[in-house]
């Protein structure tokens, strides 16, 4: 299939096999794109068609007390949202100890709470919707390598139990009959977790919010932003303008997007490349082998690898880089050896999708809370777990914007932004480094 069959069949104008790979062939239909064809006036515009921007918007739209607008520059799910590998996890990568370290007792116990109960929300909104994405709840498995990885889980387990999360340590031979493989020394069993269809759910919340009225807009740029006395004035790439009174910011990376009004966030931002290759459906005995309760997994390794299988038995298995189509890509070489090892029979299983995305690492590695200028908001900075945060901090922020919490009840601090130094080096130095990893690693 030529690239330009392979977007249409993906079903969105910019949706391109690169970027969203299997995803966007399995996905549920793209809603229509319904470009900004006349200048509107709106309660909040909402500027991205991610999770983030689309949980607020569908939490706004059910309040019913505003009128609410999504902005997006190519289509919904274009950015991470529609990329990822989509395990629905509970809390932060960090360790739960070290949320309240970075950020004080208040805050910290705040954030851990609202995003251990993340998964809760995501699945309540995917029920209440019926939106169709694969969902399954079965919990997610880290999965420890070697000694290091076991005193990892193990202390991960600890500070979950001092808070009352059953999250349980599976030792290596259970945890070989949920993988499937022996590869690992044990694991975390996190029942609050998931998978999901990541272009599916981004989808499906576009819809739930267009059917009470949100108005969504995707191959609109917001290209200029200017607060005035009458409020926001935002330019867009259509030369239609939206004025709001409220603004939220969720543009994550702002990756491919034209011109962007807030460069200042992505001060604040490095961009790690993450990549994922499907198989084809594994056989049926194997498939009854390798994660035969449709956990997800990650692994302890500092250069991680995910892994999960998708409602066809695909396995789908990531890591960091950015994955390209040519023969022989490291990366690809790298996932078959980690395939054969974690199951000979896997070898023989072709590949048949590759894409990546840009994961959003912080300074902190915790998410920040920030304020572009009056009545406009934004959360960002998921470092690599987004499908709860987005979803969770959208309802947060419609919360806020309706009044019914103030910018202190919210579960991150406001403005409390660390510019991460180096920058471009760092972004040269994830790329190269992933790939001279994966092309020396013998790790697995
Ligand atoms: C490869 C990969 C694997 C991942 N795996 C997982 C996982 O398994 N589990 C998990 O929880 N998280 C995972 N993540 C992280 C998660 O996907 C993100 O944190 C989350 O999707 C961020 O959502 P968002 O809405 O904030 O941003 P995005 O989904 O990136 O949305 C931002 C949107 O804003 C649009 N935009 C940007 N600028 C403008 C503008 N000026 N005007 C209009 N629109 C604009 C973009 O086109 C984009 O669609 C992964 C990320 C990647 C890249």
């Amino acid at each position: 299939m030529t690239r330009k069959a392979s977007m249409q069949a993906a079903g969105g104008a910019s949706m391109d096999p690169r970027f969203h790979g299997l995803w966007a062939v399995t996905a549920g239909a793209a809603p229509a794109p319904r470009p900004l064809d006349h200048d509107l006036g709106v309660d909040v515009a909402v500027v991205g068609g991610g999770y983030t921007g689309l949980s607020t918007a569908l939490h706004l739209a059910e309040s019913g007390e505003v009128s609410v607008a999504v902005l997006e520059a190519r289509d919904i799910g274009f950015g991470a949202s529609g990329r990822n590998a989509g395990l629905v996890n509970a809390g932060a990568w960090l360790p739960p100890d070290e949320l309240p370290a970075r950020l004080g007792d208040d805050y910290g116990n705040r954030l851990l709470e609202t995003l251990g109960n993340a998964p809760d929300l995501v699945f309540e909104i995917i029920r209440r919707y019926g939106i169709a994405c694969e969902a399954v709840r079965n919990g997610n498995l880290h999965c420890a390598v070697g000694a290091a990885g076991l005193a990892d889980i193990n202390e991960r387990a600890r500070q979950w139990h001092a808070r009352g999360v059953p999250v349980c340590i599976l030792d290596a031979k259970e945890t070989a009959r949920l993988v499937g493989s022996e590869r690992f020394s044990g694991a975390m069993l996190d029942p609050r977790a998931g998978t999901i269809q990541p272009l599916s759910y981004a989808r499906g919340l576009a819809q739930a919010a267009a059917g009470l009225g949100a108005r969504i807009h995707a191959a609109t740029a917001v290209t200029r932003a200017e607060y005035g006395a009458t409020g926001w004035r935002l330019s867009t790439s259509t030369g239609h303008v939206v004025r709001a009174t409220r603004v939220v910011v969720a543009t994550n990376t702002a990756q491919e997007a034209g011109p962007d009004p807030w460069p200042q966030l992505q001060k604040a931002l490095v961009r790690l490349p993450y990549f994922n290759v499907a198989t084809a459906p594994l056989p049926a005995e194997l498939s009854q082998r390798i994660l035969p309760q449709g956990h997800g997994a990650w692994d302890t390794c500092k250069v991680l690898s995910s892994f999960r299988k998708d409602a066809a038995g695909r396995l789908v298995y990531g890591s960091v880089g950015d994955v390209s189509d040519r023969p022989g890509d490291a990366h690809v070489q790298w996932v078959r050896r980690c395939l054969r090892r974690l199951d000979p029979d896997l070898a023989r299983v072709p590949i048949e999708h590759r894409w990546y995305g840009w994961i959003d690492i912080t300074a902190t590695h915790l998410p920040y809370l920030y304020q572009p200028g009056p009545n406009a908001w934004a959360i960002f900075g998921y470092n690599g777990r987004g499908i709860g945060p987005g979803t969770v901090f959208g309802r947060a922020l419609a919360e806020l914007l309706l009044g019914r919490r103030t910018p202190d009840q919210m579960p991150l601090p406001v403005n409390a932004v660390v510019p991460i130094g180096f920058k471009p080096l760092r972004e040269v130095f994830y790329r190269s480094g992933s790939k001279v990893a994966h092309l020396l690693s013998k790790r697995f």
